[in-house]
């Protein structure tokens, strides 16, 4: 297939089609309904696919673009920002949405309450898919932070060998600590600065135990810094933090936004049944 953004360059909106009706939003006999899903999560692709497997229903989801080479999805997928609220309740409105899940990640902050203005802007129905936080169990050394800040400030009266599993985004907010060496895992290189002292390791999950046991081994890791992400697919490393009886600082989520009318369910299976409960009524 051709590239969507042609030859003179990145174009920040890329839609890319499968063949069923893309012009309206579809449904009550017209068509596949259209439901828009803000991804970037393995829920939000969970999600997709079960959507997707439907022939009611077209799923579109929508990727931020922060990392360049996504991993493959079903349905159709979007990428780049809408441009603020009032832009995705347009884009809402055009591409005939008939519901909205927001599946981002729970650190996501921005785009959750841009979606929470909009869908009531359009006038479409919101179901946020908040996949709950991670407790500790008995044998875990947990210590909350309140933000990427609070943890930065921390680790020196934690551990000197971190690793940190953040993502890329938000790197830079340990860039001043010189007083630990740190493991910086993430999908891609963080485009900001770095601590003076770290080893950059690019993977993606989903992580597995013995893997994890294995990394924090070799490199004599003595504190796992985490957002509190939740889910399965990268829990594995606190588990492993357990098992060798080092700490884990933990950044907990900022609040979740979301209106009265938002339906709020925890995994990608109950989101695909409130939509199709939304579609029907
Ligand atoms: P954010 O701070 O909440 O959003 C910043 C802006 O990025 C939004 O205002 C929106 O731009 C755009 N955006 C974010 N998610 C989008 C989406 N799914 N589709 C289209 N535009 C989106 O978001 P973030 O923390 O940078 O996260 C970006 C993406 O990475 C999200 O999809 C999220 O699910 C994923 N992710 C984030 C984290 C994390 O720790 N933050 C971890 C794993 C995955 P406009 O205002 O122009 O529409």
């Amino acid at each position: 297939m051709a590239d969507p953004r042609g030859p003179t360059g990145p174009d920040p909106v890329t839609v890319a089609r499968r063949g069923l009706d893309a012009g309206g939003g579809g449904g009550a006999g017209g068509g596949p309904s259209t439901v828009l899903v803000l991804g970037g999560t393995a829920d939000a692709r969970e999600l997709a696919g079960l959507l997707d497997a439907r022939p009611d229903l077209r799923p579109i989801t929508s990727l931020a673009g922060r990392v360049a080479d996504p991993a493959a999805l079903p349905g159709e997928v979007r990428v780049g920002g809408f441009g603020g609220p009032a832009e995705l309740a347009s884009w809402i409105t055009s591409e005939g949405v008939r519901a909205v899940v927001d599946a981002t990640h729970p650190f996501a902050a921005r785009i959750s309450a841009n979606a929470a203005v909009a869908t009531s802007a359009a006038g479409v129905p919101l179901v946020a898919l908040r996949r709950p936080g991670w407790a500790a169990g008995p044998g875990d050394d947990w210590h909350d932070a309140v933000d990427l800040a609070d943890a930065a400030s921390r680790v020196a009266g934690l551990g000197r060998r971190v690793l940190l599993a953040i993502g890329r985004q938000e790197v830079g907010a340990f860039a001043a600590v010189d007083d630990a060496w740190f493991l910086v895992r993430a999908i891609e290189a963080p485009d900001g600065p770095l601590p003076p002292h770290h080893e950059l390791l690019l993977d993606r999950g989903p992580y597995a135990l013995e893997g994890e046991r294995d990394l924090l081994a070799e490199h004599g890791i003595d504190l796992v810094v985490t957002k509190d992400s939740g889910g399965d697919a990268t829990r594995a490393k606190l588990d492993a933090a357990r098992e060798r009886g080092i700490p884990v600082l933990v950044v907990r989520r900022p609040a979740a936004p979301g209106g009265p009318g938002t339906v709020v369910v925890d995994t990608a299976a109950a989101a695909a049944e409130a939509v199709a409960q939304i579609l029907a009524g």
